[in-house]
């Protein structure tokens, strides 16, 4: 009985064309960082270079105004490109925002070093332990509060200017996403909490700092509470116009709060609950 036909008198289907495997090579990088995601290893093509394309950010970032040499350290050293989806491991050092997955988005580099720097900007380490912050020896705050963990970015940023970070993060999903991306970084001050980020973390206040990636809103009551006395908050607030949102800036003083905007900028929307 010949081999090529199946039980029932049926031909087997042509076999596929022969395909010229060099033609499949724009893939190959792709592929090649789902595989090596999954090694929990540097994409190949980013691997040894990655730090090169960091620097380059960097210095973008520098040239579009960011100056604290604390925060441009940061950016050098967190790879962001462990923290977006394989597939967009190319664009990862881009001034772009990304999708993460469920709808959010891991936000623009340019935008969470304004937030920074503003978190940062005339910050007196020692103004804050006089005053009663949690600031200790290491890092420039002790205890920081983020509000919108995402894929975990920023926490990572954070997690290299402060002792101590706790992030909430209303969708369980991307909690757990961030705590994966973290512990693969090798980020292990970062407590991720999967929770409603407007209550904030009541059990771990005060907070020398208090940074939101989502907004839309003046700033809940208990972020402001639990404020460390010195401490500072940084949030985007409500629109004034449609992609403009005031960047709040809220200042906890021996005697009360001082708000001010520091400059405009546009971040997906904080929603109540979760999910
Ligand atoms: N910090 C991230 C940005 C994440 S985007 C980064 O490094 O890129 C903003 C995130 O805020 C989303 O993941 C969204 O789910 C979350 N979010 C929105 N409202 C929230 C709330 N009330 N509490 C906690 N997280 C919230």
């Amino acid at each position: 009985m010949s081999t090529s036909r199946p039980p029932g008198g049926r031909r087997f289907p042509a076999p596929l064309p022969a395909v010229d495997l060099r033609l499949l090579r724009p893939q190959r990088m792709v592929q090649a960082a789902v595989a090596d995601a999954r090694r929990q290893r540097p994409p190949a093509g980013l691997g040894l270079d990655s730090a090169v394309v960091r620097g380059r950010m960097v210095e973008r970032l520098r040239a579009g105004g960011i100056g604290d040499e604390r925060v441009l350290a940061a950016f050098a050293a967190v790879e962001r490109h462990r923290f977006v989806d394989p597939a967009l491991v190319t664009q990862a050092y881009e001034d772009t925002s990304l999708p993460i997955g469920l709808g959010q988005t891991i936000s623009k580099p340019s935008v969470v070093a304004q937030m920074l720097q503003v978190l940062l900007h005339e910050l007196d380490t020692r103004r804050l332990a006089s005053a009663g912050g949690t600031s200790g020896s290491r890092g420039v705050f002790g205890r920081v509060l983020e509000i919108g963990t995402g894929c975990g970015y920023q926490a990572a940023l954070l997690a290299r200017l402060a002792e101590r970070v706790v992030s909430v993060e209303r969708l369980g999903a991307l909690a757990e996403k961030a705590r994966a991306n973290l512990a693969a970084a090798g980020v292990h001050n970062v407590q991720v909490l999967h929770g409603d980020g407007l209550l904030g973390a009541p059990a771990m206040a005060p907070f020398d700092a208090i940074v939101s990636a989502a907004g839309g809103s003046e700033p809940p009551s208990a972020w402001l509470d639990q404020l460390a006395p010195g401490g500072r908050l940084v949030a985007p607030g409500a629109p004034a116009r449609p992609g403009a949102q005031p960047l709040i800036v809220v200042e906890r003083t021996s005697s009360g709060w001082t708000r001010r905007v520091a400059a405009e900028v546009w971040f997906v929307p904080l929603k109540s609950g979760t999910e």
